[in-house]
């Protein structure tokens, strides 16, 4: 009995259609990352010369190339539900080489954008957001740090809002102006009640 539990969605799973309909394709999402973008990913000729400089491509199954198809082809579920989307480490290696000039990181820079306004985003982001808000640093300053700043003779926190909090404000202005620290709040609720 068993065995058999969730094996009709698990059947369903594995006799999904893998073959390409035009109506899958989404031109809006190739317009948006395009905007977002401010890259020609339409010039891509699928050389795989990206793919072949990019660090994450030996250790998993990211491939920056197939992103770039998925770019051209609209095609946006493919694309943004991805969990290898984050396995960019925006070295920019794809984008220093590929002869057709395009910058393939931007166009991962652009797809992560769009998936974090579907609440699709590592949790991770969000704590930096929230750290960001908090303190103005994505990596807040410590007691254990400010001791050995101590020890070698700096001041106990830099000079950045850390020692001057009155700049906080504005920071979080712009934060909440993007409703940034408010969908972080959310998402990470949700995620982790
Ligand atoms: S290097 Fe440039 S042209 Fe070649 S596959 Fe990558 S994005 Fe496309
Ligand atoms: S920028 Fe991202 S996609 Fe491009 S080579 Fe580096 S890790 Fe790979």
């Amino acid at each position: 009995m068993e065995r058999t539990k969730g094996y009709p969605a698990a059947l369903d799973k594995k006799l999904q259609d893998t073959r390409l309909y035009l109506n899958d394709s989404n031109p809006e999402f190739t317009k948006n990352v395009k905007a977002i973008s401010r890259t020609n990913a339409h010039m891509c000729y699928q050389c795989g010369t990206c793919t072949g400089s990019c660090p994450s491509a030996p250790r998993s199954s990211y491939r920056i190339r197939l992103f770039m198809r998925r770019a051209v082809l609209g095609l946006e579920n493919e694309a943004l539900t991805d969990p290898d989307l984050w396995l960019c480490t925006t070295c920019y290696s794809c984008a220093d080489r590929c002869p057709r000039d395009i910058i393939p990181t931007d166009v991962i820079m652009s797809m992560r954008n769009l998936a974090f306004k579907r609440d699709i985003v590592p949790v991770n982001f969000l704590k930096t957001v929230t750290a960001i808000y908090a303190s103005g640093h994505g990596v807040p300053n410590n007691d254990v740090n400010r001791a050995a700043r101590e020890k070698i003779g700096l001041s106990r926190d830099p000079p950045t809002t850390h020692s001057y909090p009155e700049y906080m404000p504005g920071i979080r202005k712009i934060l909440d102006h993007y409703k940034l620290k408010a969908n972080a709040d959310r998402i990470i609720k949700e995620r982790e009640g």
